[in-house]
């Protein structure tokens, strides 16, 4: 099984951009900086080689008929809109993602700033939920909490969308009311632009924060649902009767 990875990985060449900051560095002569860049190099040799090598893993695990019912089409159950951040993932939600959740990610789990992948997730794929789903310690969240206005145009334009009450994003507790909030202004978003889907009772709306800190002090990498189409009183939230008990 590793032979045939590591065949597949000397016969992989990087394309040359990625080591332009090498080139960069040899020209201006610092040797700081192409000492840099050639740890740079291995590093991302490196990152490479565990992506292909845990791939060739899962090709070797999963014959064709892992994947039969994938080439037939998706009919994913959930569209997930979910933060960017490499600390939240899929495995944490379902033991089986593939072919079963819509994944859309952003910075700062937004639908305004994907929505289209959101409208194709509900409309295209007619998955009956919808969720929405920010976590703790985010990033963009707490940018959004304080001044952003020196950072890049395109990162400005889509922390702009994010509107939380927090200013203080050293403070754990604002930061979890500031993301609840946020996860709170795409739900609303979404019952407005799903309005239909949900009066007919074809899609339902929910929001939740995965609290990988343990900021709500109910478990390490806990999905906290907040959010029930709209309603985000806990109580109202069981009595909606959607939720099953874990423990
Ligand atoms: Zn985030």
């Amino acid at each position: 099984m590793y032979k045939v990875a590591k065949a597949s990985f000397a016969a992989l060449s990087l394309p040359a951009f990625l080591f332009a900051g090498q080139a960069m560095a040899a020209n201006t002569h610092d040797a700081h900086s192409a000492a840099a860049a050639g740890n740079e190099k291995e590093q991302i040799r490196a990152i490479v080689k565990n992506i292909v090598v845990d791939n060739q893993s899962f090709v070797n695990a999963n014959k064709a008929s892992h994947f039969a019912e994938h080439i037939k089409g998706q009919k994913p159950r959930a569209t997930v809109v979910t933060c960017s951040d490499s600390r939240v993932h899929t495995h944490a939600l379902d033991k089986d993602p593939e072919g079963d959740l819509f994944m859309v990610r952003d910075i700062g789990n937004q639908i305004t700033t994907a929505e289209g992948s959101v409208e194709y997730g509900v409309r295209h794929l007619h998955t009956p939920l919808l969720l929405v789903i920010g976590h703790s310690a985010c990033g963009a969240v707490k940018a959004a909490m304080g001044d952003y206005s020196s950072i890049e145009a395109p990162i400005k334009r889509e922390l702009d969308t994010i509107k939380v009450p927090g200013k203080n994003a050293g403070d754990n507790k604002e930061v979890m009311t500031s993301v609840e909030a946020n996860v709170n202004n795409q739900i609303a978003f979404a019952l407005q632009k799903f309005a239909a889907e949900v009066k007919e009772g074809k899609l339902a709306v929910m929001g939740g924060v995965y609290d990988f800190r343990n900021d709500y002090n109910l478990g390490h990498g806990k999905l906290v649902i907040t959010n029930v189409n709209g309603d985000t009183d806990p109580t109202k939230i069981k009595a909606a009767g959607i939720l099953p008990t874990t423990k």
